[in-house]
């Protein structure tokens, strides 16, 4: 199957393990976990079997070697990660409000994704691989986004396909020439992956049906909307699905759009039709949300498969 890369921040997270209005209140802390919403993807496609890599660079530290061990033990391609002497792996603590809102204090700024460079063995996974998978976030880190988009265009140009998931953080947008960047990637995108409402960040239109017509008719080949605990709804020309969340025990929600994401794109890739795919995506999904750390969740063929042959045994 075509290998799929992607490019962007790998980080460690730190969440406070109860909810409340402080950090003081909120005590134990856990993790480090490894996270960063790219690597959460991979790690996700490495889990079901398929091939995946990611250019990206942490610290030589203890928070740089979890989450290339992770990724590697996954089976995830970690040759595209730079471990650069004497910067820091970045960091975010995340804690839960009580009304279950995340409040988030990230490092990136300051850590060795923000001087992120290409390097040899970048290159050639930017050569070899046929599918490229970008996260807004990847795009809000100046030295970053450059190196996404360059691996936008060679994957492009040989013919491979993108994948889109705009990722959209509140404080993503004071960043300058950031909407400029997600406007130019939109037209390329042959998956489209929003969450709720940020399909209108990239049309006009006025609700959502008016938005998916619209993008699809610029020539996104399909379109998903994660919709949390509502599920998700597919869309191609002539084509529309819905499927329901499962019910579970959400824990940490975190991850949950990345592991639906890196499950849909990598069995369309592998050549299943869109129902399977959505059907294994929105279970990927379920079950990221029931462990606490974002990529802690993710999810094995075989795993995914017993809590779908559960569910259905429940109906
Ligand atoms: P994102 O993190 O990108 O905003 P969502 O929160 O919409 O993504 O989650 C992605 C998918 O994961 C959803 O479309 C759904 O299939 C599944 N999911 C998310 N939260 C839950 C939940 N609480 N219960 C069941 N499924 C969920």
């Amino acid at each position: 199957m075509t290998k799929i890369l992607t490019v962007g921040e790998i980080l460690v997270e730190i969440i406070a393990a109860t909810k409340g209005d402080g950090f003081r209140e909120v005590q134990p802390l856990t993790g480090p976990y490894p996270s960063g919403a790219p690597a959460i993807f991979v790690d996700q496609i490495g889990r079901l079997g398929f091939e995946a890599a990611i250019i990206g660079r942490v610290g030589e530290d203890d928070f740089g070697h979890l989450n290339i061990a992770r990724l590697a033990a996954d089976g995830v391609d970690v040759s595209g990660v730079d471990v650069a002497a004497g910067e820091a792996t970045g960091c975010a603590f995340v804690r839960y409000r009580p009304d279950g809102a995340r409040s988030f204090v990230y490092t990136l700024d300051g850590s060795a994704t923000a001087t992120l460079a290409l390097t040899e063995a970048g290159e050639a996974l930017m050569g070899s691989c046929g599918h490229i998978h970008i996260m807004g976030t990847a795009l809000s880190v100046p030295g970053m986004a450059g190196i996404a988009l360059q691996a936008v265009d060679r994957v492009k140009a040989r013919g491979g396909t993108l994948s889109f998931d705009p990722n959209i953080r509140a404080e993503m947008l004071n960043k300058p020439s950031l909407q400029e960047k997600l406007m130019g990637l939109i037209d390329r995108t042959d998956i489209f992956l929003p969450s709720g409402n940020e399909l209108f960040h990239f049309t006009e239109a006025a609700d959502e049906e008016g938005a998916v017509h619209e993008l699809l008719s610029r020539g996104i080949g399909e379109i998903v909307i994660k919709r949390g605990d509502k599920g998700a709804t597919y869309f191609a020309p002539g084509a529309h699905l819905d499927v329901t969340a499962h019910t579970v025990e959400e824990r940490d929600p975190t991850g949950a759009g990345d592991c639906f994401g890196g499950t849909f794109v990598a069995l369309r890739l592998a050549g299943e039709p869109p129902e399977t795919a959505l059907r294994y995506a929105n279970a990927a999904g379920a079950r990221a949300v029931t462990e606490i750390g974002p990529m802690e969740g993710a999810s094995t063929r075989a795993e995914l498969e017993r809590f779908l042959e559960d569910a259905e045994a429940r109906r």
